[in-house]
């Protein structure tokens, strides 16, 4: 028999290539530090209120079966079954975990699930941080989202450095105001676990721009058609065909137009214009491509409204220990000053810290010539299929990168539609190897 594939990382992408692999006869040995096998941080909340931010008709995990979790909802759980609805993430969980379990019980034998933390990557296989080594013929790095840096001090325990950690949150009191670094889906994220926690304070939410996440609209969205001058010629000229079309129609419809071709778009576009895209479009992308359900779209308008959610843009500056909990000193955007955010709590949902280059299990293989970093910094540098790149750009054909760590190569390998194609990509790598 030949040797396993050994994956590092168990979340969706991780478990998902594993069962793939399994399908088409190969063994693999996938290990996670939590142990929780399919989930990752995204599929792991425990709150029902917490709900996918794509369709479920696109959410299947199995690229050429688009119907595989609407099929499944549709027999083990009825109530979330309308395909333009955004099912629970942990409905998703499950979902995913039945597939795993599946693929288990068909190919027994060829899914070898461990619990440990990946210390170090060898040319054959991986060494774990108990020093047990892990043989394969092939590594895939499916690592997930970095933890997020820390971007404030401790405040006197008034930081709450890490929200997605067990009971983060439980120490906020339900009157409590809390300052929130950041205005993306982690908050978004942290504002709805708080008000169902029966919270009724006040948040202000700060980041450099001050934008948070668009809304999906209530119906799935067509595609727009784009012109031509929205698909070439230089960014700002792509830029401006596409603002005129969103301003003449539904911008929806003009971001979903860019969805399937995203990654091709990346690949095709050179050093300068992606440092570009990187560093001018990047925040508006975001909001506008990563959406929201519109039902918590309109929960947090409620908020607004309401006067409990306050975002505001500017630069965070000193954060102190305050008589009732933290002092933040800030900038506003364009400069001037303002008065100090105080709150009886700091949550940072700046989200994750991409840092490949200092990364413990990646930092070692840059040094040794076994990896580096792509020329914007976004990650480690990959070839077309997901095969880690030598110091002299040669592809190492035993270590792949799979999921939000392979972004540097392909931009799009955020979500479920992008990274199920990709798995598909690896396992045809991995299981046509002589
Ligand atoms: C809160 C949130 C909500 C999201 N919602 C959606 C959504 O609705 N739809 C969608 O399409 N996408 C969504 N996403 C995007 C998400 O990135 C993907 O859907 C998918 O979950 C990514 O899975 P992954 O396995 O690549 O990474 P992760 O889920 O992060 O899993 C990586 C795993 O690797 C483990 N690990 C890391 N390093 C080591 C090590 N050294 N040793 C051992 N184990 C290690 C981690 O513990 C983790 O379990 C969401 C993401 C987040 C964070």
């Amino acid at each position: 028999m030949t040797q396993p594939i050994v994956i590092v990382g168990g979340g969706f992408s991780g478990a998902m290539l594993a069962a793939r692999l399994a399908e088409l006869r190969q063994a693999s040995v996938v290990i996670d530090r939590t142990g929780d096998f399919g989930l990752g941080v995204a599929y792991s909340t425990p709150f029902g209120g917490h709900l996918l931010n794509v369709r479920s008709a696109r959410m299947s995990a199995v690229e050429g079966r688009p119907g595989d979790f609407v099929d499944w909802l549709a027999v083990h759980r009825r109530e979330f079954a309308d395909p333009d609805d955004f099912a629970p993430r942990k409905v998703y969980g499950q979902y995913v975990r039945d597939r795993l379990a599946a693929v288990e019980a068909a190919h027994p034998g060829l899914i070898d699930k461990r619990i440990g933390e990946v210390a170090f990557i060898e040319t054959d296989g991986v060494i774990l941080s108990d020093g047990a080594r892990v043989q394969g013929r092939a590594v895939v790095l499916a690592t997930g989202n970095p933890a997020p840096a820390a971007t404030a001090n401790d405040a006197g325990g008034r930081v709450i450095p890490n929200p997605w950690a067990s009971g983060a949150l439980d120490r906020i009191g339900p009157e409590d105001a809390v300052l929130i670094l950041g205005t993306g889906l982690t908050m978004v994220d942290m504002i709805q676990l708080l008000v169902a926690r029966g919270w009724r304070g006040r948040a202000t939410a700060l980041s450099r721009r001050g934008l948070m996440p668009r809304a999906h609209g209530d119906r799935p969205d067509a595609r727009a058609a784009l012109p031509p001058e929205a698909l070439e010629g230089s960014v700002s000229t792509r830029l401006a065909a596409a603002r005129r079309l969103a301003g003449t129609g539904n911008w929806r419809e003009v971001m979903e137009a860019y969805r399937p071709i995203t990654a091709d778009l990346w690949a095709a576009t050179d050093t300068h214009r992606r440092a570009r895209l990187v560093r001018h479009l990047r925040p508006w992308w975001d909001v506008h491509r990563h959406r929201i359900a519109a039902r918590i779209g309109r929960a947090l308008d409620a908020l607004r409204a309401e006067g409990r959610l306050t975002v505001v843009a500017g630069r965070l500056g000193r954060v102190a220990q305050g008589e009732t909990g933290v002092l933040a000193h800030w900038t506003p955007r364009g400069g001037g000053s303002a008065e100090p955010l105080c709150a009886a709590w700091l949550i940072d949902c700046t989200g994750p810290a991409h840092s490949a280059a200092t990364d413990p299990l990646t930092a070692p293989l840059i040094a040794v010539g076994r990896a580096r970093m792509d020329p914007l910094g976004l990650g480690l540098d990959l070839d077309a299929t997901g095969h880690v790149l030598y110091t002299d750009g040669s592809p190492d054909p035993a270590l792949f990168v799979l999921g939000p760590p392979a972004r540097a190569a392909f931009w799009e390998t955020i979500a479920v539609p992008d990274i199920r194609k990709r798995i598909e990509d690896v396992a045809a790598a991995l299981t046509t190897r002589p």
